[in-house]
């Protein structure tokens, strides 16, 4: 690891449209693992996304505030690169399935390839969120009826339910 990057700082990516009770327990995690976690809010051109980068970082700042040693901020490019901005050696990923090894695998060995003094580190989902995911959320959100918000209490943190059905409800009057 390159001396001028923090071995103690990691830095979790992902698109978090929108947060997760699965996005959460990785942070919460990580940030018990390292001194110090940055999340980085990127923008994946092959995808549309539901919530605005600017809606997505109002959430998640509410959402992670309890989390000291968490900042939550958005970034443009390759995660490598900011991973090198901020000053950390760590990249953190989670895994959910043998479906994310196969992908994350392929995405750490270019990671290594790019900037070979940043570590990948992953954890495991947590078995009670490891079918989670934003796709399927948002499915939920589109199509629950009544029942929606309590539906969707197990899947997202509480603040994030309401923009979640509001977004469907304003694009479906
Ligand atoms: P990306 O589009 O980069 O995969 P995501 O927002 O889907 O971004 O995920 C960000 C990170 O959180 C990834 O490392 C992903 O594997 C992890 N992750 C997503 N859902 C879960 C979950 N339910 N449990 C644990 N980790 C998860």
């Amino acid at each position: 690891m390159s001396e001028l990057l923090n071995p103690r700082h990691a830095v979790c990516v992902g698109s978090f449209d929108p947060i997760t009770l699965g996005h959460v327990d990785i942070i919460r995690r990580g940030a018990q693992v390292f001194d110090r976690l940055t999340v980085g809010i990127g923008i994946n051109p092959d995808k549309q996304p539901l919530f605005s980068r600017e809606e997505r970082l109002a959430l998640m700042g509410e959402v992670l505030a309890p989390l000291e040693n968490v900042q939550v901020m958005g970034f443009d490019g390759l995660a490598v690169n900011f991973v090198q901005e901020q000053g950390a050696a760590v990249l953190l990923r989670g895994v959910r399935s043998l479906m994310d090894i196969e992908g994350e695998l392929t995405m750490s060995l270019t990671n290594r390839a790019l900037a070979p003094e940043i570590e990948t580190v992953f954890l495991m989902a947590n078995e009670n969120y490891s079918h989670i995911s934003s796709t399927l959320i948002k499915q939920i959100a589109r199509f629950a009826q009544d029942d929606a918000a309590a539906r969707l209490e197990s899947f997202v943190p509480p603040e994030v339910v309401g923009p979640l059905l509001k977004k469907y409800r304003t694009a479906n009057p």
